[in-house]
């Protein structure tokens, strides 16, 4: 009998958010998989828990998948953690769960902090419809043609983002959505210098020209409110570019025009819904 993957969440921040079942189960594991084994260590040291580590990162995912997925076959309960929060939120463990799905690997969860979710219920904006966009592109391209593609999306935008790369990311947000968009910037969540901003785009940027950005963000950002695609709802909200543009090719359109049906509707560069629908 196969063993178990457990998708387990650890602490964002305060070590207290550990949950009790977390505790129990990385004590019962056989192997515990993570992003960064010295971080996971010194998580692991701190409620002396003593337990094989492997490392699962972004470049070894593929040949480190199949080994965790043998070790698996052979009866293993394997934990899964990331440096952070939940695992298959914004890293490699998603294609883990996929390999394992594949394989009829049984998989289950540990649930803990988000940090996502918790910017996201501090901010307060709406927590009706929301949606997680994750890390922008580093390339400026794809970096442009994300914020065109859901600068008119009415749901509750989630990102992440890098100290680093905090200024350009608010012009860029400003440029395409608006100054006046109002924003939360929640950083340092659970931690001694935990701050939820709440502001406007416009004003986050002047911000951030005269102070450095710290920490770990996330960036909730208001839905578009008096764009005219809002004030009724279009058949495609809450398609994805490419779910929009196979739905048109669905209905008998050749695929450059359902890609230029697509840029219409959505206000988008024809090039940017190209990009977009060819990265797939
Ligand atoms: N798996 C994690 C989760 O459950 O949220 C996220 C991992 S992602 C690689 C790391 C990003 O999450 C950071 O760059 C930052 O945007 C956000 N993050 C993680 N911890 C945070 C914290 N304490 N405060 C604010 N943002 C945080």
């Amino acid at each position: 009998m196969p063993g178990t993957l457990y998708l387990l969440a650890t602490p964002i921040g305060n070590l207290g958010d550990i949950s009790v079942r977390a505790l129990e189960i990385l004590k019962s594991s056989d192997l515990i998989a993570c992003e960064d084994t010295r971080r996971t260590l010194g998580l692991l040291n701190h409620f002396d828990i003593h337990k094989p580590l492997t490392s699962y990162h972004e470049h070894n995912k593929k040949s480190k998948g199949e080994y965790i997925c043998t070790l698996l076959g052979d009866g293993k309960n394997i934990v899964l953690v990331s440096d952070a929060g939940t695992p298959a939120i914004s890293d490699p463990g998603e294609d883990l769960v996929k390999l394992c799905i594949e394989k009829d690997i049984p998989v289950t969860s540990i649930p803990g902090p988000v940090a996502g979710i918790n910017a996201l219920i501090l901010s307060g904006l709406s927590t009706k419809r929301f949606c997680f966009e994750g890390f922008l592109s580093v390339n400026n391209r794809h970096r442009t043609a994300h914020l065109s593609s859901i600068k008119n999306d009415s749901h509750t935008l989630i990102f992440y983002e890098a100290p680093h790369k905090l200024r350009q990311t608010l012009k860029d947000m400003a440029n395409t959505f608006g100054g006046s968009r109002k924003i939360a910037i929640v950083r340092e969540l659970t931690k001694v210098h935990e701050e939820i901003f709440r502001t406007t785009l416009e004003e986050a940027c002047l911000f951030y020209t005269e102070n450095t950005p710290r920490g770990e963000y996330v960036l909730i950002i208001e839905g578009a409110q008096d764009s005219p695609d809002n004030s009724e709802p279009c058949w495609w909200d809450g398609l994805s570019v490419i779910e929009h543009v196979d739905e048109y090719i669905s209905r008998g359109e050749d695929k450059k025009s359902a890609i230029k049906l697509c840029a219409s509707d959505r206000n988008m560069q024809k090039r940017d819904v190209y990009n977009l629908y060819h990265k797939q």
